[in-house]
């Protein structure tokens, strides 16, 4: 018998049934049409719904860091975070998922030079950078492209050229 409806059913002559049971849940409601009452009070002024979530643009929350040295905020990426290990040493961290205390600077001589030879590295984690680890940090100071010197006034936001 079994046989027969598994044939029967590979020839396309016996359709799978649907579950009886799921159609008999369905709600009998659902796809009515609205009836008269529901129209006259649709006239009513309507009330506004209570906004809970402000429509927004799809945005991501970007994570801000500061950089130790010229204290502007930057998007967390953009920077070179730098941690002080647990056991005392002071290394970069291109990952940024190094566990330790960490800190921020941007990619830039200007910001990374002070760090280092003014102390402030140190003075941030509160710590004495070993020969090695600041000879290791010099060398990254020393792979960073060479920066044309910046007009000491500058205006903290470069006005956008836009044509307004
Ligand atoms: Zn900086």
């Amino acid at each position: 018998m079994a046989e027969r409806m598994a044939e029967m059913m590979k020839d396309g002559r016996v359709a799978p049934a649907p579950a009886p049971a799921l159609a008999a849940d369905a709600p009998h409601t659902a796809s009515l049409p609205a009836s008269p009452d529901v129209q006259a009070q649709a006239t009513r002024p309507a009330v506004k719904a209570p906004q809970k979530r402000k429509p927004q643009p799809r945005q991501r929350h970007i994570p801000q860091r500061t950089c130790i040295a010229c204290k502007q905020e930057r998007p967390k990426r953009e920077l070179i975070r730098v941690v002080r290990t647990p056991d005392g040493h002071v290394v970069l961290d291109p990952t940024g998922k190094q566990s330790g205390r960490g800190a921020y600077l941007c990619a830039k001589r200007s910001c990374w030079e002070p760090a280092l030879r003014k102390g402030r590295l140190e003075h941030e984690f509160g710590v004495t950078l070993t020969p090695e680890d600041r000879a290791a940090l010099d060398a990254y100071v020393d792979s960073l492209p060479a920066e044309a010197p910046t007009p000491a006034a500058r205006p903290k936001r470069a006005p956008k050229a836009k044509a307004e």
